[in-house]
């Protein structure tokens, strides 16, 4: 888990801030929805995050339209990114909840420019648990829907 998690309340989490110019940032695009700027750690030199102008704290928290306005504002900057930065991969990443790896309480994907021995890691431990289990998962999935 994150040693440090940004909970604060909508409009005064640190995005929040960011998007009323409270605090500074390298601004790259702004819509009505979305804002996109640079990630102050840069993982990668290119490393830019695309957040929700309105406050919510993760996916579930966001509208459908909110949604999709982020992967339009990241699939513009990864367009971007790659023109400026000809990274050989690339890698959009959206985390939930501190277990989930989100340090900032405020909807973001980050668009990560990659390359070999970049030192990014997500262990995948796969379980493989058979069909019968995947039908049942499908089926709890369905009827959530
Ligand atoms: P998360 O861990 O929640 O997926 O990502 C949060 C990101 O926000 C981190 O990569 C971190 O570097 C970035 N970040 C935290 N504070 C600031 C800030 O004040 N300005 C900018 N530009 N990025 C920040
Ligand atoms: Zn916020």
């Amino acid at each position: 888990m994150p040693m440090f998690v940004d909970t604060s309340p909508p409009g005064e989490c640190i995005f929040c801030r960011l998007a009323a110019r409270e605090i500074p940032a390298a601004l790259v695009f702004e819509d009505d929805q979305t804002l996109a700027f640079m990630d102050i750690g840069q993982v990668t030199p290119g490393h830019v995050l695309v957040a929700t102008r309105r406050h919510a704290a993760t996916l579930t928290d966001v509208t459908p339209e909110e949604a999709a306005a982020v992967m339009q504002t990241a699939h513009r900057v990864a367009r971007a990114v790659q023109a400026a930065f000809d990274p050989p991969g690339l890698t959009l990443l959206q985390a939930n909840g501190a277990v989930g790896g989100q340090t900032v309480g405020h909807f973001h994907m980050h668009v990560v420019p990659r390359h070999a021995d970049d030192g990014i890691a997500l262990t995948w431990p796969r379980k493989e648990p058979g069909a019968a289990v995947l039908q049942d998962y499908a089926a709890r999935l369905r009827a959530a829907l």
